[in-house]
């Protein structure tokens, strides 16, 4: 049987965060950890990669520089309300980083190797069987024991489900496509204007744009437009967010919402493959452990408001890795701080301000509350994002 002190399951941002902590915590960490990943990078993972700044504060703690990947940077981050709200710029220059997700993990994972640790690639994990002596894991190429192992393994992971099977999930559901870049722009803005249409985008190649628009349509998030790369060629993600909060009402089809966006911004959605994952959203009353073993990332819950689930992956690792250092050192495995431990700290603080955010905001969902928010009440809503939903990594110890 091959065995390990510390089982990562999953080498996604989560995984490679806890362990790449726990090396920085004690570099010893690095041959006591196995991470266990089912794919081979670079592999494709569903997602409009975008990176808000509390990442890279993250990776930078950790040495790590993402600027040596290719990324696109993002100028303004705009937050509208059909087609007009609020922008954020950020004095570093770019609000968002928005990286590939085949090329960040892959490099992630590089990293995490030269620090010593060894993954294995193409293992996939079928059942997690927590004991009061360690962890049985089954995988397609054999049996693994571990005193402790960390879930890892994203929205759908088996670990979730072996550990608190009766537990209730809430996720979110998103559509994606990435499409090339160039776009038949209005001629006529104002024109435009006046018959309740989109004004143009001139800086497509610099900006990011969140729509709320759907949330009147029983849609509880926004279709995002995103610059992006795909092996040097100028790119752009779009996409439609929905986490389900109004899933008791009749809603249009996700893919009718983006179709119809795209094609207000001279995009055609028939001309792009459609994929869709979940994202499973944090909320504070739920478990994210059992006695040796502990949830990351989205196997724990992520941001229930926007989907913004990489920061907060990077930011768990930094949690476990706490938890699991101090559990060794003296030698107790129950795991029973780890909830408190993520939410009186940085990280739990922003996700419990996103999950309050999505209970107040989606289910006012009308349009003059929308327009309220995203168009009258901006200096407002800037405080609010700047004080309790970003510049939590800084709290991270
Ligand atoms: C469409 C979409 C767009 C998104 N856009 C953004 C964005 O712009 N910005 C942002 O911050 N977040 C975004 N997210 C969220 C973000 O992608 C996730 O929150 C993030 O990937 C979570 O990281 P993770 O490491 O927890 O899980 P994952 O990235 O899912 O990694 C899990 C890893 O576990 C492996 N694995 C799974 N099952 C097994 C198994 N049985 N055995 C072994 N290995 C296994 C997988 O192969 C994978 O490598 C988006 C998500 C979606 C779906």
């Amino acid at each position: 049987m091959n065995t390990a002190d510390i089982l990562i399951l999953g080498g996604g941002p989560a995984g490679l965060s806890t362990a790449l902590h726990l090396t920085r915590l004690d570099p010893s960490f690095a041959r006591r950890i196995l991470i266990l990943e089912k794919e081979h990078y670079p592999r494709p993972k569903l997602c409009a990669g975008g990176l808000i700044t509390d990442a890279e504060v993250i990776l930078e703690r950790l040495g790590l520089d993402v600027t040596q990947i290719p990324h696109v940077d993002v100028e303004t981050a705009h937050f509208d309300f059909a087609g007009r709200g609020l922008k954020i710029r950020n004095g570093k220059g770019h609000s968002i980083r928005v990286i590939r997700r085949d090329e960040f993990d892959a490099w992630l994972a590089k990293n995490t190797e030269n620090r010593g640790v060894e993954i294995r690639e193409g293992v996939t994990v079928t059942a997690v069987l927590p004991d009061p002596d360690g962890v049985t894991v089954e995988t397609d190429a054999g049996t693994f024991r571990a005193q402790i192992v960390v879930g890892a393994d994203g929205s759908n992971g088996v670990t979730r489900r072996c550990i608190l099977p009766n537990e209730p999930l809430s996720t979110s559901r998103t559509l994606e496509v990435v499409i090339a870049s160039a776009a038949k722009q209005s001629p006529n803005p104002q024109r435009l204007l006046r018959r309740g249409e989109r004004p143009p985008r001139n800086d497509i190649h610099t900006d990011a744009y969140f729509d709320f628009f759907p949330v009147p349509q029983n849609v509880a998030g926004y279709v995002w437009d995103f610059p992006t790369q795909v092996k040097g060629q100028p790119m752009r993600c779009w996409g439609v967010y929905d986490c389900n909060l109004l899933a008791n009402f009749k809603r249009p089809a996700l893919k009718d919402l983006l179709a119809a966006e795209m094609s207000r911004r001279g995009f055609n959605l028939d001309d792009c493959e459609i994929q869709s994952h979940p994202i499973r959203w944090y909320e504070p009353h739920k478990r994210i452990s059992v006695p040796r073993v502990l949830l990351v990332g989205d196997a724990a819950g992520v941001d229930s408001f926007f989907g913004e689930g990489l920061s907060p992956a990077l930011g768990y690792g930094a949690v476990a890795a706490q938890e699991i250092a101090e559990s060794f050192r003296r030698n107790e495995f129950s795991f029973g701080r780890y909830k408190n431990r993520v939410a009186f700290g940085g990280l739990g603080q922003t996700l419990f301000a996103r999950w309050l955010t999505s209970q107040i905001l989606y289910p006012l969902k009308w349009a003059w509350f929308q327009f309220l928010v995203w168009r009258i009440l901006q200096p407002l809503v800037i405080v609010i994002a700047w004080v309790f939903i970003l510049n939590w990594s800084k709290r991270l110890k």
